[in-house]
């Protein structure tokens, strides 16, 4: 087994080792994760520093539905830019996009807070609760890569949901994305592809220049560059272009 993934909790990183010992679920099985709308909670929305990092399927998601005053699509430039509700940073070696916390300057909340998500209201609900990131899906589940699957755990008391009434839910029913076969598929790829741009990093390890230029260039390729699609089909198959033509370029 390939040891869990990008974890959403920091702290995740962790316990990795330990999660192997976890009881491992497939998408089609129930597991004790529902938390009752998450009615008066928002801690998973809170202080969670870089760790809700986005692929590209979050990317897509949220370029081709948010839009500013006037109808104006959300580009990669305006989620990034200072004032945006993302910022860019090292992800174990990766430069990759996260949600970026913060002020919490909600009434009644302390100032020493370390931040809160952008897209939380002041009622502290999820403003994009229809587009949310996968991993913002995924909680308080993690997951394990193999090579032909992926398996889900339940985070650990200390770091997943406190809600004490929990019931038990279909993974698939949970996460609400269409077609889990393809979006599985979709992740092995991406899982896969980060591993490779890992190794490539290692053996440019001469040459910063040429490490920062792969770099952006993997940013640009998977994140910067709209995504045309309207329908997941659509974006699958964009994608699917993209991973042919980075692969060419820089591992034939
Ligand atoms: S910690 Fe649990 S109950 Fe609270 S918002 Fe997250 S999923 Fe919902
Ligand atoms: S995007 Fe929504 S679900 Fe995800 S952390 Fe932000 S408020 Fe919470």
């Amino acid at each position: 087994m390939e040891n869990s993934n990008f974890s959403f909790n920091q702290e995740l990183q962790g316990i990795e080792n330990k999660t192997v010992s976890l009881h491992e679920y497939r998408c089609s099985q129930t597991a004790k994760i529902g938390c009752n709308d998450c009615k008066g909670c928002n801690q998973c929305c809170e202080n969670m520093g870089n760790s809700i990092v986005l692929d590209p399927y979050d990317m897509w998601m949220l370029t081709s539905n948010l839009r500013l005053a006037g109808n104006t699509p959300v580009t990669y430039e305006i989620l990034t830019c200072e004032d945006g509700p993302l910022e860019l940073s090292n992800h174990n070696g990766l430069i990759l996009p996260n949600i970026k916390m913060v002020v919490d300057d909600r009434p009644g909340h302390s100032h020493f807070d370390t931040g809160i998500c952008p897209f939380l209201n002041v009622d502290g609900r999820c403003t994009i609760h229809s587009i949310r990131t996968g991993l913002c899906r995924l909680y308080p589940l993690g997951r394990n890569f193999y090579p032909d699957k992926i398996t889900y755990f339940v985070l650990t008391e200390e770091l997943g949901c406190p809600s004490k009434k929990k019931s038990y839910v279909k993974i698939s029913d949970w996460l609400e994305i269409p077609d889990m076969e393809k979006y599985e598929a979709f992740q092995l790829k991406w899982h896969n592809l980060k591993k490779e741009v890992l190794v490539k990093m290692q053996a440019l390890n001469h040459s910063m220049e040429e490490q920062k230029t792969f770099l952006l260039h993997f940013l640009k390729t998977f994140y910067q560059t709209p995504y045309s699609s309207k329908l997941y089909q659509e974006f699958y198959q964009e994608f699917e272009q993209r991973l042919l033509e980075f692969t060419k370029q820089f591992f034939s």
